[in-house]
Order: structure tokens, then sequence, then C-alpha cells
């Protein structure tokens, strides 16, 4: 069989070995892994599957579309779905046994015309996005734990998420969650899952892993910050494809759009059918590299939308080549988180950006 020109090789062992460690790292009671935006690029099957294998006994995704898919594909572990339209069909998600995390009193009152739904509260601790805000928290705990007390729902849990910007910052945040927490307590609700913790919070603060930590990009092998660029997490996806075409260029030569970059000797640079359509940063023009048969070269000129130029100088490169673009360093390949300091972005933009003509292989 030949191989998609274009392919992302996704190791799904590699996302368990990473869960097994991440659970090792900053254990709690329970571990979600985050498998959202088609499993951060990797599929989210395969992640999900790769995921339960690794130990994690909760599956989280943003929207009630993601956790349907995965329910039809037969995935049964537990799952929370948290970013919600207005008419998001929760019968649905629920009869399927997906857990809706709950935002605003609206969305209580539509769980509570489904039968006995898991019911987390999101609450917006200082994160300033998804969650209720702070006027908003005492009237969704207090109206969640009537609905819970008249057994409309069932409230096994409460979650927010952390910004992040400081130690501080993520300390003054859990303060918050414990007061909501207290809050419940003193409505006589006291649930099994309090989560705030995602891949950055959980490696970095014990304090706020409390009974379940949510990882996300570090159980696909990439760093939630550059902190944590050690943590032992390896990447689990390696783009690859071909080299099509080489040619000679002679001093002075310019490659792609603008001439962004003319040759100073003759050289020898290699065609490869990856561009900004595929997920190749076209920020990262002039920073990039990739690997041909193990070594590094440099990615001259613009990336194109289907394109892009390698300058491999007189290494003998030939049409058919093996070329990996992103995946794990340890066979000479640029880590996906190189690309995001190329590209001025992060490691999430670059494997979640996966384009259509790439295809998904497993290993
Ligand atoms: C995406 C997301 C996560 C995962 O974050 P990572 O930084 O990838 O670990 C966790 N919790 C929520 C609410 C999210 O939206």
């Amino acid at each position: 069989m030949t191989r998609p020109l274009r392919r992302a090789v996704i190791d799904a062992g590699r996302i368990a070995d990473n869960v097994r460690l991440l659970r090792s790292l900053a254990p709690a009671d329970h571990t979600l892994v985050v498998v959202k935006a088609n499993g951060y690029g990797h599929g989210a099957e395969t992640a999900a599957r790769a995921a339960l294998d690794g130990g994690a006994d909760w599956l989280g995704v943003a929207d009630v579309t993601e956790a349907l898919e995965l329910r039809v594909a037969g995935v049964s572990a537990p799952i929370i779905a948290w970013l919600h339209s207005p008419d998001d069909d929760f019968l649905a998600a629920t009869a399927a046994g997906v857990t809706i995390a709950a935002s605003t009193v609206g969305h209580l009152e539509a769980l509570a015309r489904c039968d006995r739904p898991s019911v987390h509260l999101k609450v917006d601790t200082g994160l300033g996005r998804n969650g209720a805000g702070r006027d908003d928290i005492p009237e969704l705990v207090r109206r969640a734990a009537e609905l819970h007390h008249a057994g409309a729902i069932v409230l096994d849990g409460v979650m927010s998420h952390c910004s992040g910007t400081s130690r501080e910052a993520d300390l003054s945040q859990a303060e918050e969650f414990q007061s909501v927490i207290d809050r419940l307590r003193d409505l006589r609700v006291e649930p099994e899952y309090r989560h705030l913790a995602a891949s950055a919070a959980a490696l970095d603060h014990p304090s706020l892993r409390h009974s379940m930590v949510r990882f996300g990009i570090a159980a696909y092998g990439l760093a939630p910050a550059p902190h944590l660029r050690d943590t032992g997490v390896r990447p689990a996806m390696r783009v690859e494809t071909t080299v099509v075409l080489t040619k000679r260029l002679r001093a002075g030569d310019g490659v792609s759009y603008n001439h962004l970059w003319r040759a100073e000797e003759s050289t020898t640079v290699a065609l490869i059918p990856l561009g900004y359509a595929d997920g190749i940063p076209r920020a990262a023009t002039g920073h990039a590299w990739v690997a041909i048969n193990g070594e590094r070269f440099p990615v001259v000129g613009r990336v194109a939308m289907d394109q892009i130029v390698v300058n491999v100088g007189d290494s003998p490169v030939q049409i058919g080549d093996d070329v990996s673009v992103w995946g794990d360093p340890l066979d000479g390949t640029p880590h996906p988180d190189e690309w995001a300091d190329w590209a001025d972005t992060i490691g999430y933009e670059i494997v979640t950006r996966l384009g259509n003509r790439v295809v998904r292989v497993p290993s």
C-alpha cells in the first residue's frame, strides 16, 4: 500500500505512556484527559482510547457534539463537555451519559428537564473566560443545590480553569475555587469531582490538583509552558512527507514568493509538498528547519499554501527521500514546540491546526 503523501503518524502508545508519566508526576484521585479539537489534532477517538489505556478515567471535550462523536465511536468512559451554545441539546447528550458542566442557571434549567443528569458547575475564579462570573456564582450554586436536593440533577462536580499568569494568580484562583466548594458544603453538597488544574497547574502546584486533574497538551507530549519543557513527555505526532523535486540553484537565484531568500552560492534545494493549508505556519518563514533522512536542513523562502523549499546544500538528497517536519526530536525531527518558537506561537496551535490534506496514520 502506498503511504499518503502528507501524513501525521500518530503513536497512540506514546499518548498512553505520557498519561502514565503525568499520573505519576501529578497524582490525583481521578485523571481526565482532554480530547477536544479532534484530540489536539491527533484524532479524538485514538487519543481517547490511548488516554484510557494510560490510566485516565475521564475524558474532556469542549462541546456536546464532540462528546457525542466519541459515544458514536463506542467510547463509553465518563466524558464531560463545558462549552455550550444557548440551544445545545442536553437531552441527547445526557441520555448518552455525557456530563455537562453548567455555567449558567439557564444550563441548569435545561438540565433539570433531562433524566437525572450528572452535572458539574463551571465557575470563573479569575481566568475571565468561560464559567459563571463572580456575581453569578451564588445564584448558580444555590439553584444547583436546590435541583440536586430535589433529585432533578446529580450535582457531582465543580470545575474552574487557571490563567497561568503567575504563581500568585493561580494560587488566588485556588482560594476562590475553595470558597465555591465551601459554599456548596454549606448547602450540603460535597461533589466528588473538584477540578481546577490543567496540564501546567497540575504539574506546577500540587495544592491545585484537588480530586481530579485535566491533562490536555502534556498528554500529547508538548509543553504547556516554556518552563515545563523537560517533564519527560514525548510528542505523539510526527508529520511526514516526501521530497517531490530537487533542483540545483546558482548564486543569486531566488526562492518562493517575493524572493525573500536567494542562494549565496550554488546549492541544491528540495521541494516539500506541505504548506500553510496543511498547518505549516506561514509565520515560520525564514526560521524553520525540517529533517530529511534524519539530517536537519533550513526551510528557505516564503512558506506557501502547498509547498516549502529546503536548502540541502551539497547533500545527496533525492526525490522520494523521507521528510520529517515535526515530531520526536530523538530522531532528529524538530519538536512541535520548536516550530512554535519559529512561528512565535505555542505548540498547541502547531498540532491542532493540521490541515485536511494531512492524513492521520497509526504508527
Ligand atoms: C483545553 C482545556 C484544558 C486542557 O488544557 P492544557 O493546557 O492543554 O492541559 C483543561 N481544561 C479546560 C477547561 C480546557 O478548556
